[in-house]
């Protein structure tokens, strides 16, 4: 048995990666523990808000080297094809998770970042120590980050609440090669569900839609949903016709949750989506994941250099932060995935944004932060 008296990460996304950076900054010893091999391709929108730009400079991971596509449009169109659009009140860039986790992987291992491959299978405190079992072997830990995502095997070890609830959403994404425009992300409503477009590095498209499993499961496969539902919206169809998919097929994930979780567990810290997942349609989950490894970071600094405070403090610390930062987010989230999902309710926000263009930057910023500042 091995005790590492700094931090355990269980999950190496982009939650876990940066803590791995700014903890290995800052001297700690980190250990990181992911079951996959980097750099490898995951479901997401890949459209990152610029808030994080300030942090990822302060972590020396400069992500202008992967030469992101820069977007500062945003597009918005319901199931009968009528648009809103509007410029995003900060901006982001579109970069591929298979380019952005391997950077910050690579960043990790040069800190001098312990990285295993390999699978948490169980991890229990007692006596104020962590014991985290992998596959093939035991460690010990004074303080857990749990970066593992928004489902993993480990949320049923630790018995979340969430994982008992069977959720209606799947998500397909794939890359495609085609003309959209580079400096746009484009959200489009389709009858139970909506898919984001955008640019990510080398002029690749990303397309990637949340939808319902109930309508999802009434054809025969993703081409035929594809044709008989996302289709419906003119922009959609459009899009598809004038792409080539570049993936032998598009990745699918399912019983993807946004139910509400805790930011602290069994005395772990939970970072990104092991805290709580925002609608995709924000545009916001990756940014909260960097985010959100930040504010553990700090709080664990805090904890490691003040005797006085204990380990309560620490987590009510956590806690509290991770509310102050990303609870009304979470919730404006929630609102606005539920007006998505009624298509009348749909019609008539494309059309009240339409007509005032000053509203969608308002609703936009209430699902975004602002710039992360550095102490
Ligand atoms: C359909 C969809 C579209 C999205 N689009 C966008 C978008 O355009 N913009 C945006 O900002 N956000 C978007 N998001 C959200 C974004 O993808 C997430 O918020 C982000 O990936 C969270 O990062 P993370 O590090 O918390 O989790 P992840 O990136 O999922 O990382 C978790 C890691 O933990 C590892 N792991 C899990 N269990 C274990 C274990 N037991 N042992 C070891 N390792 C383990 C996994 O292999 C994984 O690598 C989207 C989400 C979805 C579902």
């Amino acid at each position: 048995m091995e005790t590492n008296k700094d931090v355990v990460i269980i999950g190496g996304g982009l939650a876990g990666l940066a803590a791995a950076i700014h903890l290995s900054k800052m001297n700690l010893h980190v250990t990181l523990i992911e079951k996959s091999s980097y750099p490898k391709h995951k479901v997401c929108g890949e459209y990152i808000s610029n808030e994080i730009l300030p942090y990822l400079k302060w972590l020396d991971a400069d992500v202008s080297e992967l030469k992101p596509a820069h977007i500062s449009k945003f597009e918005f169109s319901s199931n009968d094809g009528k648009t809103a659009s509007a410029i995003l009140p900060l901006g982001g860039f579109g970069i591929s998770r298979y380019s952005l986790d391997d950077f910050l992987y690579q960043k990790a291992l040069s800190n001098h970042c312990r990285i295993i491959k390999d699978t948490v299978i169980d991890v229990s405190f007692k006596n104020d120590l962590f014991t985290i079992t992998t596959s093939s072997q035991i460690l010990t830990s004074k303080i857990v980050l749990g970066a593992f995502g928004k489902r993993s095997n480990l949320d049923q070890v630790l018995n979340r609440n969430f994982i008992h609830k069977k959720s209606p959403w799947l998500a397909v994404k794939a890359h495609y090669s085609g003309t959209t425009a580079n400096d746009l992300v484009a959200l489009h409503n389709f009858k139970g569900g909506y898919c984001g477009v955008s640019k990510v590095e080398n002029n690749v498209i990303n397309i990637c839609y949340l939808a319902d499993y109930a309508t999802f499961k009434q054809y025969k496969n993703i081409e035929d949903y594809q044709q008989n539902v996302l289709y419906k919206n003119k922009h959609l169809k459009s899009v598809f016709k004038n792409s080539t998919l570049l993936f032998d097929k598009p990745l699918t994930i399912s019983q993807i949750s946004f139910d509400k979780k805790q930011a602290v567990e069994n005395h772990i810290l939970m970072i990104g989506d092991t805290a709580g997942l925002i609608h995709p349609l924000c545009g916001n989950g990756m940014a909260m994941a960097i985010h959100s490894a930040k504010i553990a970071s700090e709080s664990i600094l805090d904890y490691y250099s003040n005797k006085e405070m204990s380990r309560i403090i620490l987590e009510k610390k956590y806690s509290k932060e991770w509310k102050k930062h990303f609870g009304k987010r979470l919730f404006m989230g929630r609102i606005l995935a539920q007006i998505l999902t009624h298509k009348n309710i749909t019609n008539i926000l494309v059309a009240i944004t339409a007509s005032f263009p000053g509203l969608l930057p308002i609703i936009i910023k209430q699902t975004h932060g602002k710039p992360i500042t550095i102490k």
